[in-house]
C-alpha cells in the first residue's frame, strides 16, 4: 500500500473528527497543523452541557441567497442549522495562538464567510479543504487573496470509509 502523503493524512483525520458531529444537517472537522505536528482537532457542535441536534432538533433558520444562473441571479430560499458552533471555529476556541501562527488549518468543508473572516485573523497561514462550499466562495478567496493566506482545494481525494454521512443539505 502507498504511503498516505501529508494532504490525505491530515484530511483523513479531519474527516475522522467530523464524525463527532451530531448535527443531522452538517459534518464538519477541522484540524490545526503546525509543522507537521497536529495541535487541534474540532468538529461542529453545541457548546458543551447544552443539548445537542440530536437531542433537541436542529434549530433551523431560513434565509435567502442569491444564486447565480444562466439568465442573471435568483433569490432561493435556504434552511440553516444555528445551533453549533462551527468547527473552525471550535478549533480556535480550543488551541493557543502561539499554536496558530504560520500553521496550517485542514478542514471537510470550505469555511463559511464567518469561519474565514476568524480563520484570516488567527494566525493561519494555510487553509485546506476538501468539499466546496459556493455560497461564500468568491467573498472568501478574495479575503485569503487580500490577507496572503494560501487557500486551495484538494478534490482528488476520497474520504476515509465510514466518515460521510449523508445529510440534507
Ligand atoms: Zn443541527
Ligand atoms: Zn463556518
Amino acid at each position: 500500500m502507498q504511503r498516505k502523503d501529508w494532504d490525505t493524512y491530515f484530511m483523513d483525520i479531519a474527516f475522522m473528527a467530523s464524525t463527532r458531529s451530531q448535527c443531522g444537517r452538517r459534518h464538519v472537522g477541522a484540524v490545526l497543523v503546525q509543522g507537521k505536528k497536529l495541535l487541534g482537532t474540532a468538529y461542529n457542535g453545541a457548546p458543551m452541557g447544552v443539548p445537542d441536534c440530536s437531542e433537541a432538533g436542529c434549530m433551523l433558520v431560513e434565509e435567502y441567497e442569491v444564486k447565480k444562473t444562466d439568465v442573471g441571479e435568483e433569490l432561493v430560499k435556504k434552511q440553516r442549522c444555528v445551533r453549533t458552533i462551527h468547527a473552525e471555529q471550535n478549533l480556535l476556541l480550543f488551541t493557543d495562538r502561539e499554536d496558530r501562527e504560520g500553521s496550517t488549518v485542514y478542514v471537510t468543508d470550505q469555511p463559511c464567510w464567518t469561519c474565514a473572516n476568524m480563520l484570516a485573523n488567527s494566525g493561519v497561514t494555510e487553509i485546506v479543504f476538501h468539499r466546496a462550499y459556493p455560497k461564500d466562495s468568491e467573498k472568501v478567496e478574495a479575503l485569503m487573496k487580500a490577507r496572503g493566506i494560501s487557500f486551495r482545494r484538494i478534490g482528488a481525494y476520497e474520504p476515509p470509509p465510514g466518515t460521510i454521512t449523508e445529510v440534507t443539505q
